[in-house]
């Protein structure tokens, strides 16, 4: 039996047209299921639902043999005990720091002032700024970050970014790239050595799924 960890919402979108290319169709819809294990067309596959941020925990610990994660996610939760072979190259946007649109952030950080930040990502935005040698205070939040600048919890926030739409709702404006963010397929690295015979087809579908959709521009 192969298990596969995903998320609702985008993720599983952008994931079935590489499912079905692997040959594997859920029998159910997540949106509408209440069910956590969804079978699918195939008696040996199943696919479970997670939190986004949970996928790589249960392929760490082996309960899913292979998972769909962000970027994101996977720096947040440091990658141990999982294999990462494919970028999927779906669910891409960028990470990036914002501020309020009357925050001028680059005469900020020439006077070296000390920026407070909230974000769900503290590791990707430690390692941010370490890496620009800023000092910053961070806040960590678990959903609506554009708000923190409005009330005065924080300067800055650091944030996935697509269209910009919620940013200029807020009234907020992205000034630094952090990086790119895109899907990567993960596999358990016991799994792997035991289950390759089942895991490295639906590998190499996927990998075909992904420089076919490449090709024709996306
Ligand atoms: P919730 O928003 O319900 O708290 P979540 O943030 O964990 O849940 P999603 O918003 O579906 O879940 O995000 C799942 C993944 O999709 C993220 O980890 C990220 O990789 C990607 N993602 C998030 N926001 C965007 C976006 N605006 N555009 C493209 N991909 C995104
Ligand atoms: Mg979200």
């Amino acid at each position: 039996m192969i298990t596969i960890a995903l998320s609702k919402g985008r993720i599983f979108e952008e994931t079935t047209p590489l499912l079905a290319a692997a040959g594997i169709t859920a029998l159910e819809d997540p949106e509408s299921s209440r069910k956590l294990i969804l079978p699918t067309n195939r008696e040996d596959v199943r696919l479970i639902i997670v939190r986004a941020t949970d996928v790589p925990t249960y392929v760490q610990y082996g309960a899913a043999d292979l998972g769909i994660a962000g970027k994101d996610v996977l720096n947040e939760h440091g990658g141990d005990g999982l294999y990462q072979p494919l970028d999927l190259e779906i669910a891409r946007c960028k990470m990036m720091v914002a501020v309020r649109e009357d925050f001028d952030y680059f005469g900020s950080i020439r006077r070296g002032a000390r920026l407070k930040v909230v974000t769900k990502y503290v590791k990707t935005a430690r390692e941010h700024f370490a890496d620009k040698g800023m000092h910053v205070d961070l806040i960590k939040l678990y959903g609506s970050m554009e708000l923190g600048p409005l009330v005065g919890l924080a300067d800055a926030i650091v944030d996935l970014v697509s269209t910009g739409g919620t940013l200029r709702a807020n009234n907020l404006k992205a000034v630094e790239e952090v990086g790119n963010i895109s899907s990567r397929l993960i596999v358990n690295q016991a799994s792997l050595k035991l289950k390759r015979n089942l895991l490295q087809p639906i590998m190499d579908d996927f990998s075909r799924a992904v420089a076919g959709k490449r090709k024709s521009g996306n």
